[in-house]
Formats: structure tokens, sequence, C-alpha cells
């Protein structure tokens, strides 16, 4: 199957030294990790001989990165072996802080879940408590762990975060917690690479790899939940700007004469689009009352189908404001493909018909174009996304030469297995 995804280089041939060796293994493994390849399927994408392959496969099973499987296919004689990555062997730690939650999880390369460690808020927590709990679940995955390699943590939160100095910075929601180096102070405690990033990043590389973008070079991931943000994948590849900040779609204005926004624009599509909005707007919940907003929205879905008319109104309301920043991002980049993830995914089967005509009716592109709009299916896709960011690092050598990688896993993990 041919798949538009990122551009893969040709593999290197020549007698140079262990750069080349690197680059050659980085690209069998960008092939392999697209839900496995044979060797002919690599020989092919790569341009590189079966017999110039051979070796790069074997320092990779040699290395535990892959493992060979049986393929099911059997269209014409005897299966070929697949090569798929060895997600039971090479992990990374995923730590997901959220307004509502923080988790730690043990992840494969491949995105299986081997862990998950959820520490809901009850309320009163402070900072430095939800850091102590995120500091001893990873100790107890290191100390749990003997055979494996650990690329490193990745860590994600909301913004506005700094990922350059891995700070988190000042959150709206955020039970008043802001400026965390939670880079630093992982980093302290743990001998392995340790980043962070915005949630949405991982959320819409998983997308890229297991949901809607799959298969997709170019799309747009649109996360509304409290907030709204976006994460373009252009060429197979996300996108990050300089600041290596999210995209603020949130405060692009909807209404240039509408209500002054907290970051001193108008009429943000913030302040319309939102689930909370969704959900003030249908049950006249003031501006001052707070929600479990993913559970109020289950009403006002309910309440729809009943007939509601508030309700009803309320979710057309939502497809077209919705649907206006869509037309917006959809002008700019000429992308025909737009999912949306978080809490408005409970709202399909109200939203997807009427947002998917108010776009179509709209955009510069009609007819030539056709948008397609879906709404997420998956589960824990910050956390597999995560998995993902690192490994795409470690590809990108970003962590080093995979021996020290190696060196410096198994180094962590004596470490914690001692104490
Ligand atoms: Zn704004």
């Amino acid at each position: 199957m041919i798949r538009a995804a990122a551009p893969v280089n040709p593999l290197i041939q020549g007698s140079n030294p262990a750069s080349i060796k690197q680059t050659n293994l980085a690209t069998a493994l960008r092939i392999i990790r697209r839900g496995g390849a044979s060797r002919a399927e690599i020989s092919r994408q790569s341009h590189l001989s079966r017999g110039g392959l051979t070796p790069i496969v074997n320092e990779l099973l040699a290395q535990r990165l892959i493992v060979e499987c049986e393929s099911v296919e059997t269209d014409s004689g005897r299966p070929p072996v697949l090569l798929r990555l060895n997600g039971r062997y090479a992990k990374v730690i995923c730590v997901v802080w959220i307004r509502d939650q923080a988790a730690v999880a043990l992840v494969g390369i491949d995105g299986s879940v081997q862990s998950l460690y959820q520490y809901p808020f009850q309320g009163g927590e402070r900072a430095q408590d939800v850091i102590d709990m995120i500091v001893a679940e990873i100790a107890r995955i290191l100390a749990r762990e003997r055979d494996s390699l650990l690329l490193g943590i990745m860590a994600q939160a909301p913004g506005p975060l700094d990922a350059m100095s891995g700070v988190i910075l000042n959150p709206s929601n955020f039970n008043g917690w802001q400026n965390i180096p939670l880079v630093e102070i992982l980093s302290e405690r743990f001998p392995l690479p340790v980043f962070l990033e915005n949630n949405l990043v991982g959320a819409a590389v998983a997308e890229q790899h297991f949901g809607y973008g799959r298969d997709i070079a170019d799309f747009i991931y649109i996360v509304v939940d409290e907030g709204i943000g976006a994460g373009f994948v252009l060429n197979g590849q996300l996108y990050q700007g300089k600041s290596r900040q999210i995209s603020e779609v949130g405060h692009i204005s909807l209404d240039i004469h509408g209500e002054k926004c907290s970051c001193g624009n108008t009429g943000c599509a913030e302040m319309y689009v939102t689930v909370p909005a969704l959900c003030r707007r249908a049950l006249q919940i003031g501006p001052a009352q707070s929600c479990d907003w993913a559970a109020t929205l289950r009403e006002v879905l309910r309440r729809a189908e009943q007939g509601d008319a508030a309700c009803r109104r309320a979710l057309e309301r939502e497809a077209e404001y919705l649907g206006s920043l869509i037309v917006t991002l959809i002008n700019i980049f000429d992308i025909d493909t737009v999912v949306l993830g978080s809490s408005i995914t409970a709202a399909r089967e109200a939203l997807q018909a009427p947002l998917t005509r108010y776009v179509a009716e709209r955009i510069s592109a009609r007819p030539m174009l056709e948008p397609h709009i879906y709404f997420s299916r998956l589960q824990r896709s910050s956390i597999v996304g995560g998995a993902l960011r690192m490994f795409d690092f470690y590809i990108d050598g970003r962590l080093g030469t995979y021996a020290q990688v190696g060196e410096r896993s198994a180094k962590a993990l004596r470490a914690f297995a001692a104490q």
C-alpha cells in the first residue's frame, strides 16, 4: 500500500562512518513504523538493494528495536516476514498534566500503552503535590522495568508553555498553578532526557499515526474543550512555529465588534466556540459559574435530542461559529481534512452534518475542494502521541546516538533498581 506520509530519504550507500549508519537505521525505522514493513517493502521505499539492506535490518534486530512477525496477507504463496517496532522493549515514559488530572504512563514506541496511572484532582492540591505524585510514579516505573530501553520522559501540559526551557507558564483554569519548571524538576531527579510539549501536539501526532490523519499528508487538528488550539500536519510533518507553541486559533476574531477578549483582541473564537461557551448558550449558565463541562455538554446533547429548542439552537450556533473558524483555516492552508479532538467529539452526531455543510458552502476553493470534517475516535491520544514524538526525537538523533541512548537507559534502570 502506498501511503502519503512524511517523505523518507533514500538510504545512503557507501563506505562512510557511523553517521551514515545511523542515518540508514533511522530511514529503515521510519518506513517500518508505519504499521510494519517487509524487507522487500523497505528496499523498495529506500531504493537500497536487498543485499545493502540486510546489515541494516540485522542491526535493528540485534538492537531489539524491531521484531519479525508473520504477515497475515497470504494473497500469493508464502507470506513475507513483516518487521515491526518492538514496543515491548523500547519505551517512553509519558506524563500528561491537564486541568482535572495528571497521568503517568509507560508507552511502547509502537504506541502500545503498557501501564497507566491516573491521578484525578480532588481540589485543593498544590502544584508540589502533583509533582510529588509524578516523581513517585516515574520512580516506580524505573524500579519495575528490568530489561527495557527507555528513551526518555515526555511531559505534556496545556499552553501557554515554554517548550524550549520546559516551563508550564500560566494556563487558564489551571487551579492557579503557574511557572512550573517541569523539565528542570524531572531532569534533576531522573538521568533521562526530558521534554515538555503542549498536549495538543501529542494528540495531533497520535491522530496522524492511528486516526483520521493516517495516510493523509495534510490535515488540521483542532482541539475544542475549555479552550481551542490547532496543530497543522503539512506534507506529513507536524508544523511547529518559531516558539514551538501551538497555533492560537482561538484568538482569531469572529466578530470585530464583539466583546473584548483577555488577549486584547475582540470577539475571539474562544468566546463562542469552546464547550463552556456552547453550554452557557444552551442552558443560560452565567459567566461566573463553573461546571464539569464535559458532563454539561452531555446534558445539552441529551436535551437537544429530546427536542429542547434552546439546546438545539445552541448546537446550530456551534456549527456556525466553529464552521466559520474552519473556513478561515481552510482558506489559508488549502487543506481539505479537519479532525476535531477532545470534549467536542461527544457532539459528533449533532454537529458533523451541519458543520460540514456550513464549511462546504463557504470555503473559497469550492467546488474543487470538498471538506472532510472528522471527530477523533482515539482514546488517550496525548499519552500515545507523546511516545511517538519521543521516538521521532530518537530517530532524528536528538537524544544522541543510539548507543548513548542505550547507555543512559541502562544507567537509569540500574540506579532505580538499587533504591
Ligand atoms: Zn482573544
